[in-house]
């Protein structure tokens, strides 16, 4: 027999946490604190635990339920072993678990304060589990980390998991002497017993489940000095010289940082003490714990000479993961639908504090280059969202992270200081941490904050912008008359996906002339089109672009006349920012099957030996890589590589700037596919041959010797085996990984393919740091058969991989091939196959470049 509550437990106790549990719980639990201590040794794949939850329940009419899972070897979800479990000191009997969730009938509670303990165990491997074990083969040590975003807390312990019912934690691990533990707040008491060192850290601030984290091992640690934060950086030991050449810099720019941010938003530093933990193969940059953010160790410990392109990239990484201590700890969103109010916010204000610290004009053409095109490019799929995604259910909420949170969002967030002005969103911003400070919120209350500051109606612009999925095209026409004055200026807008959005765009309009200053005009686009009027009278320009200063959003395109009037001036263009945009427009066009790639790919030739501009040289060889490589057939390949590896080569070795001779060896190491380019990347291997300035580290000699067995050369194997020898240190073992990958034989691709799916002893950052290789261009009919594999391995992926690996896993499949073939195979796959529809938009998301691809090739005949 069923009662009514036991089946709405039913209903909200299935897998994953729905936002109806969330809703459920958040109403009736509050005052929730978690005492967990933790028991760590070195080689264990189980860590066993214990816990004290306290909290407040408003009646107690329903059962709890508690979020605790496990996973079997295949990675399915399986209960969590838990025991010894209490209710306010009474031994519990009768729970159930189910779904992975813990249903403690509500017998046992009262109204008011509640107590609940038991022991738990969770698993610790080198991927696909709660904690991460890293061996450190260079001096035989061993680390372990967590990372728990979005909802793998209670694959750790048992938990309310979910972002709006924050806690107090208090942590206390067991830990082996020589062991350092680092958490969210600092040691409390340490003490000794015999080998095992107990550390007791303070209680925390009100944080979110997936804000809490620990790390441990034998780190070593660096301390920064003074000021109004405590700051610190851990390392694992062999790398402490490393961090001690390198910290110098990160710390400097962390203070400016610490310093910047609590003026900007006039709240102090949320947490006691903000350390930055080194981890090594960490899943992706950065992790914004709440006073102790782990980054990935690569990121800053540079492992090949780094351009200023690097340092900067670094820094907004740096910047990106301080901001979150106010904009994701401080205040959280209340559900990951709104995940965007996090990760959008961090990286807008990694620039806007950067744009402080540094040249502002060359960084908001940084902001530019790393935003635009990739959100544009993802806002003109079938697979886009609205900046607002819905997530049912959190075990759904890793498909919510992509470009349309880290890259648009941003990008509005800029149009939207241009709508109200910087100092009313200063303000606005500072309103709304000091009203949800340490608790929760939505994109409402932040628009409601910016409205009570600018007195402006934002509703409609917001929702406008932040809840319909794509971008307008924006389209210029004007006309001159016979006495060389404009007689007519329109913008208009249309839906890039055809589904009859119509958006509010404010712009700069660019009328540029030659040997003469340029004339700028803001305008405001809120139907299908206006007239500027402002426009009507002026002299007739050279060319027109339609998002000067890059304010507003979509995709911008040159009308037929300014383009041609671009194409022949672009390299005397002296504004690097405007010139940056004018060199994106076109290849808008070329995306938009408008304009030849061969054609853009010989006009980036002819200027790079003159772009003075490192950012915009990367982007541009990024480009003719891109082209070559995906919209060139065999022939014309064949026929334009001499010409591509001849400018490479040579601003390689003359360059003024040792950052283009370090992007051009990087582009050319991509690109050298004859017999004459493969022997000068063996020279540079053997030393023969050497840029000045351009050191090739480890990393440079594992990525040549990766793109010559990629490119079947008759060395490349006994290359590979030479340097197994030459680096036997632990980075060389993961490097020799992914090198081998890139053999073009159906047995190394099988067991490689194996690795992914069924091998949990490889780490994710092997298999994730493989992909790419294992589908070099150039092999896609070897690769082809794993197309359908992949994609059909999609919802095991998903369930066990970190956040942004299932995009990587379908970029590397779909991206290495460019046929028809393949096309015909993903959408066969699209209409046949049962997958979660957040899954069938990424497929969707990926699927346009190849679609893309067939049609550039189809219609130039390439
Ligand atoms: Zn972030």
């Amino acid at each position: 027999m069923t009662n009514k509550i036991e089946a709405d437990t039913g209903a909200l106790a299935i897998e994953g946490v729905s936002r109806e549990l969330a809703r459920h719980r958040a109403a009736s639990i509050s005052d929730l604190r978690y005492r967990l201590s933790f028991e760590l040794s070195p080689g264990a794949d189980r860590v066993k635990g214990r816990e004290e939850i306290r909290l407040k329940l408003n009646n107690a009419t329903d059962p709890v339920i508690l979020d605790f899972r496990d996973l079997d070897p295949q990675g399915r979800v399986i209960e969590g072993a838990v025991s010894n479990v209490t209710v306010n000191n009474a031994a519990v009997n009768d729970l159930r678990q189910t779904g992975g969730h813990i249903v403690l009938p509500a017998r046992h509670f009262k109204s008011g304060e509640n107590t609940i303990t038991m022991d738990f165990e969770t698993g610790v491997a080198a991927a696909n589990r709660p904690i991460i074990r890293y061996q450190d083969r260079d001096d035989g040590s061993e680390y372990i980390h967590t990372l728990f975003v979005p909802m793998d807390a209670s694959l750790a312990f048992p938990c309310f998991d979910q972002p709006d019912l924050k806690a107090r934690f208090t942590l206390t691990a067991a830990a082996p002497h020589e062991w350092t533990v680092v958490t969210n707040t600092r040691d409390q008491t340490i003490t000794r017993n015999g080998k095992i060192s107990a550390w007791i850290f303070q209680e925390t601030p009100p944080i979110s489940t997936y804000l809490f984290a620990f790390a441990a091992g034998p780190f070593e640690q660096i301390a920064g000095d003074g000021g109004s934060v405590s700051l610190r950086v851990f390392v694992r030991r062999s790398k402490l010289q490393r961090a001690k050449e390198e910290w110098p810099e990160v710390e400097r720019l962390t203070r400016q940082g610490v310093e910047r941010m609590i003026k900007f938003f006039d709240q102090p530093f949320p947490f006691t003490k903000y350390d930055q933990v080194l981890i090594p193969g960490f899943a992706y940059g950065g992790m914004e714990h709440a006073g102790a953010t782990f980054l990935r160790e690569d990121s800053i410990l540079f492992r090949t000479v780094p351009t200023k392109n690097d340092r900067l990239n670094r820094a907004s990484l740096v910047l990106h993961e301080l901001a979150h201590q106010w904009f994701g700890d401080l205040v959280t969103m209340r559900w990951f639908d709104d995940l965007w109010l996090k990760e959008g916010f961090a990286n807008f204000m990694a620039s806007h504090a950067m744009a402080a610290i540094y040249d502002p004009n060359e960084i908001w053409k940084r902001f530019y280059q790393t935003h635009k095109p990739l959100a544009y490019g993802i806002d003109s799929t079938k697979g886009t969202t609205p900046i607002y995604q819905e997530v049912r259910n959190l075990k759904d909420a890793k498909s919510a992270y992509g470009a349309i949170v880290y890259q648009k969002a941003p990008s509005l967030l800029r149009a939207l200081t241009f709508v109200i002005g910087e100092e009313n969103f200063r303000d606005g911003v500072r309103l709304f941490l000091k009203e949800r400070a340490y608790a929760n919120a939505e994109w409402s209350d932040l628009i409601g904050a910016f409205e009570r500051v600018s007195k402006q109606k934002l509703q409609t612009w917001a929702d406008t912008w932040v809840k319909r999925r794509g971008m307008p095209q924006i389209d210029v026409e004007w006309k001159c008359d016979a006495r060389g004055l404009i007689d007519r200026f329109e913008i208009r807008q249309r839906d890039a996906l055809d589904e009859g959005g119509i958006w509010p765009v404010k712009t700069r309009l660019l009328l540029a002339y030659d040997g003469a200053e340029a004339l700028r005009i803001t305008a405001q686009l809120d139907g299908k089109q206006t007239t500027i009027s402002e426009a009507v009278g002026k002299k007739c320009p050279a060319y027109v672009f339609a998002n000067d200063g890059d304010f507003g959003y979509g995709r911008f395109m040159l009308d037929a006349g300014s383009r041609h009037a671009v194409i022949s001036r672009i390299g005397g263009i002296s504004d690097p920012f405007l010139r940056a945009m004018l060199w994106g427009a076109l290849w808008d066009a070329v995306r938009e099957v408008e304009m030849n790639p061969r054609d853009y790919i010989e006009m980036a030739l002819k200027t790079l030996p003159k772009e003075a501009d490192p950012e915009l040289t990367q982007s541009l060889l990024d480009r003719v890589t891109r082209a070559f490589e995906r919209y060139l057939s065999k022939s014309e390949q064949t026929a334009i590589a001499p010409q591509i590896e001849s400018v490479c080569l040579d601003r390689m070795m003359k360059a003024d700037a040792v950052d283009l001779r370090i992007t051009h060896f990087r582009a050319f190491r991509s690109v050298a596919t004859t017999a004459e380019a493969r022997e000068r990347l063996k020279d540079l291997l053997s030393g023969k041959l050497a840029a000045p300035g351009v050191e090739i580290k480890p990393l440079d000699r594992w990525r040549i010797i990766t793109a010559l067995l990629a490119r079947q050369d008759t060395e490349a194997g006994s290359l590979l085996d030479a340097e197994r020898k030459r680096d036997t240190s632990d980075d060389g073992r993961k490097q020799a990984y992914v090198a081998e990958v890139a053999r073009a034989d159906t047995a190394t691709k099988q067991r490689y393919f194996n690795d992914y799916l069924n091998n949990r002893s490889v780490p994710e950052d092997w298999v994730e740091g493989s992909l790419t290789a294992f589908n070099s261009s150039n092999q896609s009919s070897l690769t082809l058969p794993y197309l359908k594999l992949a994609l059909e391995a999609l919802p095991q992926v998903k369930r066990e991989r970190k956040i942004f690996f299932t995009l990587a896993w379908l970029n590397a499949f779909i991206g290495g091939q460019q046929s028809q073939q393949a096309l015909d195979q993903v959408r066969e796959f699209l209409r046949t196959s049962r997958i979660d529809r957040d899954l069938e938009l990424k497929v969707l998301e990926v699927m346009d470049e190849l679609e893309r691809t067939v049609r550039i090739r189809a219609k130039f005949g390439l």
